[in-house]
């Protein structure tokens, strides 16, 4: 499995470093023969090629088993006639990658001040309020006069069938509930399009049991009552919204997990920021990106038939979960190391029995 890795800005690198050596440890203990090809985006492209994502990159993307992309520093990329391209968005929409799957789950022996849960946050990713990249040319957000902002929210049929068809198969695939959350009180076109077209596409699955709630109604239940939630469907801006709420609920925006998927292609990336105010410092938790790297193996895994990523990707898991319930983690979940050190601590995991025997129990 041939995996491109791109670093990023801020906490990118750090992160990066560590989701790699978790990388290469997996694939020795289940020989899967990774290679990871590291890559340079963001600032560190920028003042390398002028560009924050150089031309060919996206071709060196295509030919490759799957992406990781360490987060960038995209509120400072305003301009792509200076090069400034946000390269989150130049790849969710080169690479189609429609489905933003974001999984949240708190573990035994933390403590959380709002109670377990274990949910996925499923969120349309390439059209909605994204003025970026919802036109095929152009943006959507236009300044009418000095005083005066337009922002334009793009909902296809296509987009919502597709985000559909794979929320309610995940639903199935964990404990069969899948609610769908919207604004059709007010969007009533655009939200109302999105609500029938999911609750239409849940029709074909008769064991499912749908739900839907109101955006805003549903910040409340989330805190309220986490472990009412299993799996989310929802449109582009709602779920990036409530997966970092998801994320925090769960211990650590740092725990966030989340993989890009198309119908080819496959990108791993943190649900968080480049969060410069730590960036430099080792203190960022590497686990959000380390998560998303099991996605993308696990991923790999169902797609080839082979069940030895399958295997990977679950050991990755639990070693997570056994160094959240040790305190091997770092401070913003309650633990004491750095960066390097919690990475280090997964990579010792996977090399001893704990990860890979319950990974097979499982
Ligand atoms: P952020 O997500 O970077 O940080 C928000 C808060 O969470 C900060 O206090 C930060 O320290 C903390 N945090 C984030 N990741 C953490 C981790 N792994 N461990 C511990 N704490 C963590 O949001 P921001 O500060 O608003 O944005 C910073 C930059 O990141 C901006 O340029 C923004 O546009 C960009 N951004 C990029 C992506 C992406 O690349 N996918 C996503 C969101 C924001």
């Amino acid at each position: 499995m041939r995996i491109i890795v791109l670093p990023g800005d801020g906490i990118g690198p750090e992160v990066t470093a560590a989701t790699s050596s978790v990388l290469r440890a997996a694939s020795e203990r289940f020989q899967l023969n990774v290679q990871l090809e590291e890559h340079a985006v963001g600032h560190a492209s920028l003042q390398q090629f002028g560009t924050t994502v150089r031309p060919g990159l996206l071709e060196i993307a295509k030919s490759a088993d799957g992406l990781i992309l360490g987060p960038t520093a995209t509120f400072d990329f305003k301009d792509e006639q200076r090069g400034e391209i946000n390269p989150s968005k130049y790849f969710r929409k080169n690479l189609d990658l429609f489905a933003n799957l974001r999984p949240a789950r708190t573990y035994s022996g933390q403590h959380n001040r709002f109670g377990a849960l274990d949910l996925v946050v499923v969120r349309e990713n390439t059209e909605g309020f994204y003025a970026d990249r919802n036109m095929e040319q152009g943006n959507s957000e236009l300044l009418v006069t000095p005083d005066v902002a337009v922002s334009l929210r793009r909902i296809t049929r296509t987009c919502c069938e597709r985000i559909a068809q794979t929320a309610c198969k995940l639903a199935m695939s964990r404990r069969k509930h899948l609610t769908i959350v919207h604004k059709a009180n007010v969007l009533r076109i655009g939200d109302g399009m999105f609500l029938d077209i999911c609750r239409e596409t849940a029709r074909a699955y008769p064991d499912l049991a749908v739900d839907d709630v109101l955006v805003d109604a549903m910040m409340a239940h989330v805190v309220r009552q986490p472990e009412r939630f299993d799996v989310i469907v929802t449109t582009n801006m709602f779920g990036d919204i409530l997966s970092d709420l998801t994320a925090e609920l769960s211990g650590s925006l740092g725990l966030g997990g989340s993989l890009n998927v198309g119908a080819n292609y496959a990108m791993a990336q943190a649900a968080h920021g480049s969060a410069p105010d730590i960036a430099g410092r080792d203190v960022a938790n590497p686990f959000s990106l380390v998560l998303s790297a099991a996605l993308l193996l696990a991923w790999h895994g169902e797609r080839r038939g082979d069940a030895r990523y399958q295997s990977a990707a679950r050991a990755i898991e639990n070693a997570v979960a056994v160094a959240m319930q040790t305190g091997r983690a770092t401070r913003d979940v309650g633990g004491g190391l750095g960066t390097a050190a919690a990475g280090q601590a997964i990579v010792e995991l996977l090399q001893s029995d704990i990860a890979a025997a319950s990974a097979a129990a499982l």
